[in-house]
């Protein structure tokens, strides 16, 4: 029997007595990239910050790879939420220093290695303060990397980002399930962007999960994925999961 990558369950969680992440199941299988979709207040955020363990769930269930222990289970899981914050007057060697010190383990080669893997060896002696956009997501994902996790979460890597810097993260992404086997799990807004890059898609509404499959069955005849959202998520669509 494989095991999931990640296995949500009756997850929900209420800020001042509203429900805004409400029963959510999800399911994720390892080589997955997957993308995670919603309106502006959905609860992508706070979901992710719950299965990251950043914030308490009020109800529900988060396996990651069979395990749901919270501190046995993120040793797998490696993520940012919300965009990567680094210190701009270090290098960015030194600040994956500074993390790399909240991670047991992490070696001097392993940080030569992720700079490489994020192709930013080169680079890695500037100031970030000097760093485009797409540079600092790169530096996030190799902050995210540093634990060498099997399951990498990121929130919205490609916001911001020319169509260049979009295409190199997209790259990257690829590259790290295709060559290192890792399963993604990103959030975004950019749909054409999503998908060119995701082979499965859960999109949720007002904290509920509306649907959950493989990118091309969500994908009517002629339909773009933006076109589908748009369907899926128009008020009182009722659409069910196919
Ligand atoms: P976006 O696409 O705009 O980033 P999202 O899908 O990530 O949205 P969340 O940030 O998870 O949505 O927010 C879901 C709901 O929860 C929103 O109504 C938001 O106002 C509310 N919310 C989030 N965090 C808090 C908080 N700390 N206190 C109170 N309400 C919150």
């Amino acid at each position: 029997m494989t095991v999931s990558a990640l296995e949500v369950a009756s997850l929900s969680r209420s800020y001042g007595g509203k429900r805004v992440v409400n029963n959510l199941d999800l399911l994720v299988e390892p080589g997955d990239i997957y993308g995670f979709l919603g309106p502006n207040g959905a609860g992508k955020t706070t979901t992710m910050r719950m299965i990251l363990g950043l914030i308490r769930r009020d109800e529900g269930t988060v396996r990651i790879f069979g395990e749901d222990d919270p501190v046995k289970a993120r040793r797998n899981l490696g993520g940012i939420v919300e965009s990567p914050r680094f210190y701009p007057y270090l290098t960015g060697r030194d600040n994956l220093r500074i993390f790399a010190a909240y991670t047991p383990g992490v070696t001097e080669g392993r940080i030569d290695e992720l700079l490489t893997l994020v192709r930013l060896r080169d680079r890695a002696k500037d100031l970030v303060k000097t760093y485009s956009m797409g540079m600092r997501q790169r530096l996030g994902v190799a902050q995210a990397l540093l634990g060498d996790p099997k399951m990498l979460m990121l929130d919205e890597p490609v916001n911001g980002l020319d169509p260049a810097g979009m295409k190199e993260v997209r790259e990257l992404i690829r590259d790290l399930r295709d060559e290192r086997g890792l399963t993604v799990f990103v959030s975004s807004h950019l749909l054409s962007d999503v998908e060119l890059l995701c082979d499965r898609i859960g999109i949720i509404q007002d904290g509920t999960k509306i649907i959950e499959g493989r990118t091309e069955d969500l994908v009517e005849a002629g339909e773009s994925l933006e076109d589908a959202f748009l369907r899926l998520t128009r008020p009182g669509s009722g659409e069910q999961i196919r």
